[in-house]
């Protein structure tokens, strides 16, 4: 039988998986990556701890694209099967309260470390410093007997192995040798040898754009291939390697991309209350107000950093401060989530009327952090040691507001330099379900961040990394 021949482009954590797929399927898998390491953002992930998966995850744990078809793919792979994969690379993982998984070693490296062995004990074939710069269809490949199993050219295509024996360029165009119209097209890349890798995402892309021309670099070298998996990722923390070159590639090849935009990102702000709360963590609800409108909502633990924002509930609020970029925007936080302010006036007038002693600073300290209650009752002109039934009614409004109505002053984020991924990306209309075959171009298979998914923080990225990686990669296996 004759073998069949997938080059991988990139080699996170999707293209890791692909990868790995399309070699257990009996493929002969060569894993190109435009960094010279393999594996940052794995390691980098979950802070440096990587949090492989979730308890729970299902498509509504997802931004972006159809809800059906990441349904499909979360059920090609679940997060059951990534469990038992792992355990049977030899990663032993634990279930932490909130639902996340770690590998037990509280060391990503642990993840990667199996991720590469598993896939070297497979064959696949790493090429690192490698950025595929050129994805063409490659018009010369050869009519082989029909029946013979597919693409064309067996033995000829697929390999530039060890970073050498690329086969020279041919011309570009749709493969039909012999007028066959059966015939798998076959692809040619076209790869620059990345020798300092400060050179990569010297330019951080500007959030919403979609037109991304190819590099203007010529390539060092062609590979051929039967299949192709594009797995370059997003934009975010572009020094890794994932800068748009992979959009620019999709988008020669005629796909559209929904906007892409940073997204887990942190927020920035100048409002004081940052600098002086610095360091405080609390449950917070955010809400961000667009044109006059509520549109988003998030609860979760916020963080405050000199620069403005983060935490959780910070993080997951920033693709949607992205997506309405052009209108007048504030996020407003109530900093005790499970009170709304009516409710709470009349709890401050009964615990007054109750103990006439009571002092404000004691109210607050059941709600919030005492720094924060500090930095509240400075703002207003209370005194937190005053007693809660003298406070003027007017006051205590005021309070009540800067505690659950605040506005916090948002001025931005810190883009795809800090953003954990990638909101936006190629379409998923325009790929097949079932395969995550491009529609535009046959033999070309997209996965992980590249997409236009991406999910909550929890280790719901990496999953669909896992899921969409294993699809693409039997596919193009195949
Ligand atoms: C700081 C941080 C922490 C995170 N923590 C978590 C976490 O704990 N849990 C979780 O689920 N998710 C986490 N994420 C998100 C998760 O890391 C990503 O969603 C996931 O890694 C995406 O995988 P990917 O393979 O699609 O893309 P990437 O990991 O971005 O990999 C793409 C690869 O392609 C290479 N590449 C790009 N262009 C080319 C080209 N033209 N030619 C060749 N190679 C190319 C790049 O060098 C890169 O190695 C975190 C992300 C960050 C940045």
């Amino acid at each position: 039988m004759s073998v069949r021949y997938v080059a991988v482009v990139g080699a996170g954590a999707a293209g890791l998986t692909a990868a790995l797929r399309a070699a257990e399927g009996g493929a002969r898998v060569t894993l190109l990556n435009a960094h010279p390491r393999i594996g940052l953002k794995i390691l980098m992930s979950g802070g440096t701890r990587c949090n492989v998966t979730h308890r729970q995850v299902s498509e509504r744990d997802f931004h972006g694209g159809s809800r059906a078809v990441v349904r499909r793919i979360l059920a090609a792979f679940t997060p059951e099967q990534t469990l038992r994969w792992f355990a049977d690379l030899g990663v032993e993982l634990k279930l932490e309260e909130t639902g996340k998984y770690f590998p037990v070693t509280d060391d990503a490296q642990t993840v990667l470390d199996a991720l590469l062995g598993t896939c070297e004990r497979a064959g696949v074939e790493f090429q690192a410093g490698r950025r595929v710069v050129r994805l063409e269809r490659c018009a010369c490949a050869e009519a082989e007997p029909a029946g013979g199993g597919g693409a064309g050219g067996r033995g000829r295509g697929a390999r530039g192995g060890g970073g050498g024996a690329g086969r020279g360029a041919g011309a570009a165009g749709a493969a039909t040798a012999g007028g066959r119209t059966d015939l798998a097209p076959r692809w040619r890349l076209g790869i620059e040898h990345i020798r300092d890798s400060a050179a990569l995402g010297a330019a951080v892309a500007a959030p919403g754009r979609t037109e991304w021309p190819l590099p203007p670099r010529e390539p060092d070298e062609w590979l051929e291939a039967d299949a192709v998996v594009l797995a370059s990722g997003g934009l975010s923390f572009p020094r890794t390697g994932s800068d748009g070159t992979g959009y620019a590639m999709a988008l020669a090849l005629g796909h559209t991309l929904v906007p892409p935009v940073p997204a887990l990102t942190p927020l920035m702000s100048d409002d004081p209350l940052c600098a002086r709360a610095q360091g405080v963590t609390l449950e917070a609800e955010l809400t961000l107000r667009a044109a006059g409108e509520r549109v988003a909502q998030v609860r979760g633990s916020l963080l405050f950093a000199h620069f403005g924002y983060t935490g959780p509930a910070a993080l997951d609020l920033s693709r949607h401060w992205h997506r309405w970029e052009g209108s007048a925007r504030h996020v407003v936080a109530n900093f005790a989530p499970d009170w709304r302010r009516e409710k709470l006036d009349r709890a401050w007038v009964d615990s007054a009327v109750r103990d006439r002693h009571a002092r404000v600073g004691q109210w607050l300290n059941e709600l919030v952090p005492s720094r924060i209650g500090d930095l509240l009752c400075a703002q207003v002109g209370v005194a937190r040691d005053g007693l809660s039934s003298q406070v003027p009614r007017e006051v205590r409004r005021r309070l009540l507001d800067a505690l659950t109505a605040r506005d916090l002053h948002v001025s931005g984020t810190l883009g795809y330099e800090k953003a954990e991924v990638t909101a936006g990306g190629v379409t998923l209309a325009e790929v097949d379900p079932s395969t995550l075959e491009s529609r535009k171009a046959r033999g070309v298979y997209l996965c992980g961040e590249m997409l236009d998914v991406e999910g909550r923080l929890g280790g719901f990225n990496f999953q669909w990394s896992w899921s969409s990686g294993t699809v693409a990669g039997r596919a193009a296996g195949r």
